[in-house]
C-alpha cells in the first residue's frame, strides 16, 4: 500500500484553509493509502512561541484532526519532536543541500520580510520538512499550493541523495487539490488565509462561534458588482467565497455559480456563512468531547511505536551510507 503523509503546524488556531486544503484531503485518501498524520511542532519554533500555548496547540491539533473525521484506525498519529530521527536526518540532508537552493524558497522570503527576528531555523526548515517526508518513504504529500515548493525541494534532495549514495529514498509527489488549494483571507483576498494573519477578521478559525463566523463572512471584502460569479483576477473576494462554498458542499465552481445566479451579495454571504457553520458545528462538538477523553493519548501511543520502528531503520540506512559512526552501531 502506498503511503501518504500530512502535517499541520500547531502554531495558533487551525483555519478553514487548513480544513479545506489539508484535513479534507487526508479524509479523501485515508481509505486508499497508508496514512501518516503528524504534528510538526519543531517547525513551529522557527518563530517565537509561548511554550504553554504551543503545548496546548499540539494537543488541540490532534483533537481537531480526529474531530474533523480523520479515522483513528486508518491513520498513524504522532508528534514530530517525540521522535529524534527527524532532526538527525535533517542534519544529514542539510549537509547535502545548497545554500542557494534554500535561498530560493519563497515562504522564507515572505516570512523573513515580516519577522524582525529571522532565525536560522526559519531558513533551514524546508530541509526538516524533507526529512519528515523521506524518513517514512512517503509516496504522496497532500498540500495546499503554499507548500508545493517545499515538496519539490524534498524531491530534489531525495533524487540527489539517491544519485550520490545509491537508491535510498522514495521520491515523494505532492497532491494538490484542484479546488481549494489556496483559500484566501476574507479581508484581503489577495493573500492566503493564514493562522498567523495580523487581522483575525479575515480568518475563519475552526473553533469560531456561529456569531463570529456570521460577522466575519458578512464583512468579507467583495466588490461593487453585486453579481456572484467566479473571476479570481477581477473579483477575488467573491471568487474566494464561492470556492469555500463549493468545497464545503462538494460542488464544482460552475454548479456553485449556478446556485447563486440570482443572488445579491447579502444573501450570498449569509448562505456561505451558514454553510461554514453547518460544517464546523459538528466538528466543534466532537472536538470538546475528544479533549475530555483518552483518545488522544491512545492514538499517540500507538502511533509512536509504529513510527519509531520505521524511522529507525531508514535513519540507520542513511547513516551507514554517509559513513557516520560505526557500521554495526544501530542508533
Ligand atoms: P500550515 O498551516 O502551514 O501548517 O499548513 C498545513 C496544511 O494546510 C498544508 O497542506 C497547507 O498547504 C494547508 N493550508 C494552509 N493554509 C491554507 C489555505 N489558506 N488554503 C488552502 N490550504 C491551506
Amino acid at each position: 500500500m502506498k503511503r501518504i503523509l500530512t502535517g499541520l503546524q500547531p502554531t495558533g488556531k487551525l483555519t478553514l484553509g487548513n480544513l479545506i486544503g489539508g484535513i479534507n484531503q487526508i479524509k479523501k485518501y485515508q481509505n486508499e493509502f497508508d496514512s501518516f498524520i503528524f504534528v510538526p511542532d519543531m517547525h513551529s519554533i522557527t518563530i517565537e512561541q509561548n511554550p504553554i500555548e504551543l503545548r496546548k496547540n499540539i494537543i488541540s491539533t490532534i483533537a481537531l484532526y480526529l474531530a474533523c473525521g480523520i479515522d483513528k484506525d486508518k491513520n498513524t498519529f504522532y508528534i514530530q519532536s517525540e521522535n529524534l530521527y527527524h532532526a538527525n536526518l535533517s542534519w544529514i540532508l542539510e549537509c547535502n543541500v545548497g545554500f542557494g537552493q534554500l535561498s530560493r524558497m519563497t515562504q522564507f522570503k515572505d516570512k523573513s520580510q515580516k519577522k524582525i527576528n529571522v532565525t536560522c531555523g526559519l531558513f533551514t526548515y524546508p530541509v526538516l520538512m524533507a526529512a519528515d517526508i523521506l524518513l517514512y518513504s512517503a509516496n504522496f504529500v497532500p498540500t495546499g499550493i503554499d507548500q508545493k515548493q517545499h515538496v519539490e525541494l524534498a524531491r530534489d534532495i531525495a533524487e540527489c541523495f539517491n544519485k550520490k549514495y545509491g537508491n535510498t529514498f522514495v521520491v515523494p509527489e505532492p497532491i494538490i487539490p484542484q479546488l481549494g488549494a489556496k483559500i484566501m483571507d476574507l479581508q484581503n483576498p489577495l493573500i492566503k488565509m493564514s493562522k498567523s494573519a495580523e487581522n483575525e477578521k479575515g480568518v475563519i478559525y475552526l473553533l469560531d462561534t456561529e456569531d463570529v463566523i456570521r460577522k466575519k463572512v458578512k464583512s468579507a471584502v467583495t466588490d461593487s458588482d453585486n453579481k456572484v460569479c467566479y473571476d479570481s483576477e477581477n473579483k477575488p473576494g467573491v471568487s474566494n467565497l464561492l470556492t469555500i462554498y463549493a468545497c464545503l458542499n462538494n460542488l464544482c465552481i460552475i454548479d456553485a455559480e449556478k446556485h447563486f445566479e440570482n443572488y445579491q451579495y447579502g444573501a450570498f454571504k449569509s448562505e456561505v456563512a451558514e454553510s461554514i457553520i453547518n460544517t464546523l458545528k459538528p466538528i466543534q462538538e466532537k472536538y470538546y468531547e475528544i479533549l475530555n477523553s483518552n483518545l488522544i493519548e491512545e492514538v499517540l501511543k500507538n502511533g509512536y511505536s509504529k513510527v519509531l520502528e520505521i524511522s529507525k531503520e531508514k535513519y540507520n540506512e542513511v547513516k551507514n551510507k554517509v559513513g557516520l559512526g560505526r557500521i554495526d552501531f544501530i542508533v
